[in-house]
């Protein structure tokens, strides 16, 4: 039998305002705690001798096989490896926002680990406040964080990182 309280709090029109928001799992939830600090991290292999770093979060390392693992800070700096615009048909909280733009960003102190996510012009910014022009690959960009405020956070609080252009 289904609680009919928990469907009367369901609010299917005002989900679909939303963003989506992160599924956080056992191996990511790390990412995210730190994310919420306003730090970027990345898992790392703890094994002597190895260290490889890895992403997206997984129990083993591809490289050794190692299950000790531990999380690196990063310096947070990146550049646009690859994006993309946007345009609707898109889900309505999105729609109203294109077309913004959904980048691939490389890390600086780990090129072959790459991120989705979007250039806004400042922490907790909207998708679509930064010029589609002003965007090139290769550009060098910033993670910023804005803990439950703007494009960056959903209902549930989740942090997301985000990019800022790096003035050049
Ligand atoms: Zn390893």
């Amino acid at each position: 039998m289904r609680d009919s309280h928990t469907e009367s709090d369901h609010h299917p029109d005002r989900d679909r305002d939303r963003l989506l928001v992160p599924v956080v799992d056992d191996d990511g939830a790390p990412f995210w705690e730190y994310a919420a600090q306003g730090e970027l991290r990345v898992q790392a292999c703890a094994a002597t001798g190895c260290g490889e770093l890895r992403f997206p979060p997984r129990p083993c390392c591809p490289h050794c096989q190692s299950f000790e693992s531990e999380w690196q800070r990063m310096s947070g700096k990146g550049r646009i490896w690859s994006y993309v615009m946007p345009h609707p048909p898109l889900l309505p909280a999105y729609a109203a926002q294109a077309p913004y733009n959904a980048v691939v960003v490389e890390l600086a102190d780990a090129p072959h680990i790459r991120l989705v996510g979007n250039v806004v012009a400042e922490p907790g910014a909207a998708l679509d406040s930064v010029d589609p022009a002003r965007l090139r690959i290769g550009a060098k960009v910033q993670a910023a964080f804005t803990k439950g405020a703007g494009a960056s956070a959903g209902a549930s609080g989740v942090t997301v990182p985000q990019w800022l252009l790096e003035r050049s």
